[in-house]
């Protein structure tokens, strides 16, 4: 081997060693910014979505009423939830079964899904204080939803107080009074729904004008009452029609008799 050719290999594990080097920074660099990243979200996917639940449940139904469009700078509106995006690519296949809507992997459970949107995809996140559905639980009452602080706790005077500021402002910034009667009715809903309740007194229950679920329980004692009724209502038919048979051949043997009747 002459020096040129030495000097080459040299300069070739140089490189692969300065490439090798280069590849770990840059991992270790990707590392860092995903650890950055995941601090970054200073928001819970859980209470957001609880949050958004109650939205769903015990606001739309009566928004929708109303065929009222709440405005983008109202922080209910679907835009300022940061993970709206990411919730609305879930896909429930089977009980133990979500997929991403992404990249279209598998999990047994949603909070692997969870995971997952927070590892993989937390680029797809516009993150911004003012759009975390989270921060507005305290108003929204997301802890009567989620059962997970006992009702029975003690209340505590300056908390009620900022919910129901943090809620009547809610209510104004979504449901101007002066536009128009149907957010004005809204309004007056909103504060009915949810910022009577901030009191110690304990008498207002939180979404007291109830919500979706309430009308699919009534739909549901309609069909199970109709589906009870049905059957009694053939029933009723049935004896009603076989009646009506036998009294047509009673009718008929009447003739029959009275032909029988003639020659004799
Ligand atoms: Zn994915």
């Amino acid at each position: 081997m002459n020096t040129a050719s030495l000097l080459i290999l040299f300069l070739l594990s140089f490189s692969s060693a300065q490439q090798n080097q280069d590849s770990e920074i840059f991992a270790a660099s990707r590392l860092l910014q995903e650890e950055e990243h995941a601090h970054e979200v200073h928001c819970s996917r859980e209470r957001s979505r609880a949050a958004w639940k109650i939205i769903e449940e015990y606001l739309m139904p009566f928004v929708e009423k109303e065929r009222y469009e709440i405005s983008s700078k109202c922080r209910l509106h679907p835009d300022n939830d940061l993970f709206r995006d990411q919730e609305q690519h879930k896909i429930h296949l089977d009980i133990n079964e979500w997929q991403c809507g992404y990249c279209k992997k598998s999990f047994r459970a949603e909070q692997f899904l969870d995971q997952h949107f927070d590892n993989r995809h937390y680029n797809l996140l516009n993150v911004s204080r003012s759009k975390c559905l989270a921060d507005l639980c305290g108003a929204l009452h997301c802890d009567a939803v989620m059962n997970t602080k006992s009702t029975k706790r003690k209340c505590n005077p300056a908390a009620t107080a900022r919910n129901h500021h943090l809620c009547e402002g809610l209510a104004n910034s979504c449901f101007p009074t002066n536009q128009g009667p149907s957010a004005r009715r809204l309004n007056e809903l909103f504060l009915h729904q949810f910022c009577h309740a901030h009191t110690c007194s304990g008498k207002q229950k939180p979404f007291s004008r109830g919500g979706q679920k309430q009308i699919h329980v009534f739909y549901l004692a309609i069909s199970i009452l109709t589906l009870m009724l049905l059957p009694i209502f053939y029933v009723i038919l049935y004896l009603h029609q076989r009646e009506m048979r036998e009294g047509t051949q009673e009718l008929r043997r009447i003739p029959k008799v009275g032909q029988k009747k003639k020659p004799s």
